[in-house]
Order: C-alpha cells, then structure tokens, then sequence
C-alpha cells in the first residue's frame, strides 16, 4: 500500500530540506523554542482544553459546577450499572481478602506487590487481562534522575515548569524523590534497561527537560516494565490472588463510610460477585476511550474512566479533571494506524516536524500542550498540513534522519515497533517520514490523592492514571510511567499499614452512598439515558445499548 503517489510527491519537498537540516542540527542548531507569551497565546488559540465547546459544568457530587469535557460529565450524570435495591450483599457470592487493588496495569501491580511486601493478603481485580493496559503500550521511556549531572531537584523544576507550574508540590516532591528508588527497584526486577557499552544506563533528553533522564528499553519501554512487575505478581501465588475478567462496578463502604470492597462484574460469566476488603486500591488507569472531542485516542481498549466513576460516586474530588493530554504525534496514516503514537523518542533522536513545504515550524522538543498546538495552528490556521485521502491533515515527522544522525540501522535498533507498525503497511521509516497529528493520549486530572496515595475516604487509595495532581495541566514525557510506580507502590504500602491499624476489623459492605447519588441525579433532572462504569467503550449499537439500559433497570440480576 504506502503513500499515494500525491504523497510521494510532497515527500520530495522533505527530501529537499533534509540534508540542510541534518548540518544544522549536527551543529547543535535548533528551531527557536517559544517564549512564555508565544506559548500561552498557541495554547489559548488552538489547544482543545482552551475552548468552550465540547465542555460543561457537572451537576452533582463532590465537583458540582466544574467544568469538565461533556464525555466525562455524561459518566458523572449517569445512573449506576445496578441499583443498591437489586443487590444483596449475603447472598452474592463472595471473596475476601485485606487489600482489593482494582487494576491490572503497572500501578495496580505495583500497589499489590507493595502491599504484599507489607504483610496483607491482596486480591488484584482487572477487567480484562493482566497486563491489558495503557502500561504494556508505553514506548520511550521513564524519567528519573539517577545520573551524576542530574538531581530530584532539577527533576522536580521540570516538571513544574512542563506543568504550567499548577502540579501539586507534595505530590511532586513525592514523584521525584523516589524516582531513583524505582529504577532501581525495575533493574533488581530484572527490567532490560538500554545500556552503554560499558553497562551504565543510557539516557536521554524528553520534551521540556533539562537534562538527560529518560531510561528506556528500546521502544517498548512499559512492555518490559509489565513484564517484570507482572511476573513477580505472579511468583507470589500465596499472598496475591490474579482475578481476570473482572470489572469494580460500585467501591462498597460501611457504616462507618470506610470502602470495604467492591462490586464486581465478571466480564465472562456476565455474573455480579463481591470482593470484601479492609482496603481498595484504585488503579484503573485513563479515558483514552471516550474520544474526548473526537479525537483518536492511543489508549488500550479498556481506558474508559471507570475509576473516576466509582471514586465520584463515593464521595471523592476530582483533581485537575479539566485538562487532557493530546499527545503531538500521533499516526495521522495509514488509516489503519490512525491514533497510533509515534513515541516522543522520535523527536529525540533528531527527526523534525515539517509542514507541506518541507519546513520547519516548530522546536521539536517544547512541552507536548505546546507542541500539539502548534501542530493544530499549522494544519487549522496556516493550512499548511497535508491531506491524506480521507480527509485528514497531518504534518511530517522526518524519521529518516534519525538513520543519518545515529547511523545505519538506528531506526530498527531504537524504534523496533514503530518500525514494524509502519513496514505492514508499506511505509519504511527509515527512508520515509511519517505523517502525524495530535492524538488523544493522557488523563492529565483525576481522583484527588495526597502523598500517601490516600482519597478522603478512609481505606481507598488511588494510583497512577486515575489520579490528578502529579502533573498539573500537562504531563512531561516519561513521568507517568514513573507516577504509577512511585504512587502504586506508596499506595500498597499505605493501604497495608492501614489494614494492620485496624486489627480485624471488616465492615459490613453498604451501598447506601450510591442510593444518596441516585437521589442527587434525580433532583438534578438527569433522564435514564445512560449509566456509568462504562466498562468497554461505548462503539455498541443502540439495541445493545438498549438492553443495558433494561437489564439495569428493568430485567433482573444473574
Ligand atoms: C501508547 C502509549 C504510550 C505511552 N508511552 C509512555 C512513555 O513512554 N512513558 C510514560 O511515562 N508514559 C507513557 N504512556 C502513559 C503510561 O503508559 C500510562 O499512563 C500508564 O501506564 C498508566 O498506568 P496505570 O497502571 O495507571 O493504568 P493502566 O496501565 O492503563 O492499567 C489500568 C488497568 O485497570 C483496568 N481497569 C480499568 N477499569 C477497570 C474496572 N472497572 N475494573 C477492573 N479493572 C479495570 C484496565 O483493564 C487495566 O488493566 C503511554 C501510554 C500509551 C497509551
């Protein structure tokens, strides 16, 4: 298949600029980065958190009147899978153990090790498969400063700096400080790090740092981190319990409104069940799946915000919920890989972004909001994109220059997958340059947690994804990877302390504060149109959707 012939021809155009650009950056000659104000003024214009549509206040729950994306409200302004009067808890059949983490990524894994390290039992519920997840797709790399020239401190600055300066210190602080501690924890894990000849970690710059901290494991840098974590999870049988298949529909509290466990829905036998606990852990990673503006999203099939919901309905704030990330290059063609991410690794190994006339438009390596508008604005404004045969516009990324900066062969060395992404399709990347857009690909906000991994709700932690705070209104390449271990691991070793706090003590599972939210949607006047956790996303036809709705509302529970 490959580029079209039109396509082939504008090529020419990138081909021309090439070799002049090579020198100038062998030179070390970039682009000129934006100032502050020329930031702030792409961001406002063309960035989708920046505009009014598509966004609207939430009418109920600990958030009532902020403004969110209407694909995150519509879940809020949902009514629940089942209502509290169609369950009981004694005769559903029932599991029980001391931590419920519900979330197979790399922060549930993370948390389950951590809290089985620490003395609890753990039961780790994920709805699909362990391991399906945003995690097992991330590409280029962690962030963490562990190199001589680098310290957290200057860590710390970047990030807050590619936050737009609104992270959340004491989250911050928690994230860069132990980010050298799980490095290391991945290595003694037997991670595949990318090393030197003479075996010290290979790092290297990501957009908006100021120095080199970005470990990796060629491209498939969270393939490797599921790897290890997933099969330590599964080397400790004894203390931590894998259930597949198997959705949270509803966080259960007692009396005392602690989270005692949760709802559960197991996605084979379509049967609800419950899992009993002293404390649960959320980890159930992004949104990537509700297409927010209609974007294409990178995300795994499950990113459906179910978190959110659960924790909202519980009592639980939300945090920064209000700014999402549209990674700056994502497949724009072939059609079959639109959405796809091109990791930022790209850009740091020296290909450029160029428009139809084969120039350059932007510094490759301002922070992903910044860049991603730039993007828009050269497409949207300039009309200086290149339109697939769909429809769509994209500019270029000039992979090619990668083989001439790093030398032959770098392209299969370093970006093995994206290499093979493209090849199926008859695009070589090492002679052709990819055509890209921005692309849904990050939760900026989420559930509001504290250093501790902890929510306002005793006994519920939150890790990794799901979570806001850590990153402010943007998020810096590499440090999600990071968050949802340096959260997922605080939030298991809390979660198990607190366990230990409370002797014996197992409350008795409640749904009472999902009754109270069912009151609260109906004195807003929301219809019962639609119900939330979505599970999987909502790509159903109207007689499927159909007989959700009646299956919740009208037919009865298996
Ligand atoms: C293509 C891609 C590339 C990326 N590259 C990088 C990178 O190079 N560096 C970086 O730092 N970050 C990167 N990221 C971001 C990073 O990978 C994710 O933010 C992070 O891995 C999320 O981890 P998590 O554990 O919070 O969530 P996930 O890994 O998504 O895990 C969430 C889990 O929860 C489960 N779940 C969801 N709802 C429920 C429910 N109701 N009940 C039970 N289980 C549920 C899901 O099935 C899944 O198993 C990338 C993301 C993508 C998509």
């Amino acid at each position: 298949m490959g580029y079209t012939p039109e396509m082939k021809e504008l090529i020419k155009r990138v081909e021309a600029t090439r070799a002049e650009r090579i020198e100038r950056t062998r030179r070390g000659e970039y682009f000129t980065p934006m100032t502050l104000d020329e930031r702030a003024d792409v961001l406002k214009k063309f960035h989708p958190d920046y505009m009014d549509e598509g966004r609207r206040a939430v009418k109920l729950g600990p958030n009532k009147g902020d403004v969110y994306p209407e694909e995150i409200v519509d879940l809020f302004e949902a009514y629940p899978r089942l209502h509290p009067d169609q369950v009981d808890c004694s005769v559903l059949p029932t599991y029980t153990t001391d931590v419920l983490v519900v979330g197979g990524g790399g922060g549930g894994t993370a948390a389950a090790l951590l809290a089985a390290e620490n003395g609890a039992k753990v039961i780790l519920a994920t709805k699909l498969r362990h391991g399906d997840a945003n995690t097992v797709m991330a590409e280029g790399g962690i962030q963490g400063a562990d190199h001589e020239v680098d310290s957290p401190y200057f860590h710390f600055i970047d990030t807050l700096g590619g936050g737009h300066f609104t992270n959340r210190p004491y989250l911050l602080a928690a994230l860069t400080r132990d980010a050298p501690l799980v490095i290391a924890w991945l290595e003694k894990l037997g991670m595949m790090f990318d090393k030197r000849p003479d075996g010290r970690m290979l790092v290297r710059h990501g957009g908006g740092t100021s120095r080199k901290r970005m470990h990796s494991a060629g491209d498939m840098t969270g393939s490797e981190i599921m790897r290890v974590v997933r099969d330590e999870a599964r080397n400790r049988r004894d203390d931590i319990e894998i259930m597949e298949f198997s959705a949270a529909v509803e966080i259960l509290k007692d009396a005392k409104g602690r989270a005692c466990g949760a709802l559960m829905y197991n996605l084979e036998t379509e049967e609800y069940f419950v899992v009993r606990s002293r404390a649960v852990v959320l980890a159930t990673g992004g949104n990537g799946r509700l297409h927010i503006q209609g974007f294409a999203c990178t995300n795994h099939y499950g990113a459906t915000a179910d978190g959110l919901v659960l924790a909202y309905r519980a009592g639980v704030p939300m945090d920064f919920l209000h700014s999402t990330q549209y990674h700056p290059t994502g497949a724009a063609y072939p059609e079959q890989n639109v959405g796809l991410l091109i990791t930022e690794k790209v850009r740091g190994l020296g290909a450029n972004l160029l428009n139809i006339k084969g120039e350059q438009f932007v510094f490759e390596r301002e922070p992903r909001d910044v860049e991603s508008a730039a993007i828009i604005r050269e497409c949207a404004e300039r009309g200086l994109g290149i339109r697939t045969p769909v429809g769509r516009l994209g500019v270029w990324l000039d992979s090619p220059m990668i083989e001439e900066l790093e030398g032959p062969g770098s392209v299969e060395r370093e970006l093995p997958a994206k290499y093979m992404q493209f090849i199926r399709y008859g695009i070589d990347i090492r002679t052709e340059p990819m055509l890209i857009y921005p692309t849904l690909h990050y939760q900026n906000g989420g559930i509001k947690i504290d250093q501790n991994a902890e929510t306002g709700v005793p006994g519920l932690y939150a890790a990794g994804e799901t979570t806001g705070g850590v990153h402010g209104e943007n998020r810096l390449m590499g440090n999600s990877l990071l968050d949802i271990l340096v959260f997922g691991r605080r939030a298991g070793v809390n979660a198990a302390a607190y366990v230990k706090s409370l002797g014996g003590d197992l409350g008795e599972p409640k749904l009472d504060h999902v009754r109270d939210y069912i009151r609260e949607l109906e004195a807003a006047g929301v219809e019962r149109t639609r119900i939330s956790p979505m599970l999987l996303p909502d790509y159903t036809t109207d007689d499927v959707r159909q007989r959700q709705l009646t299956a919740c509302y009208v037919g009865t529970m298996r």
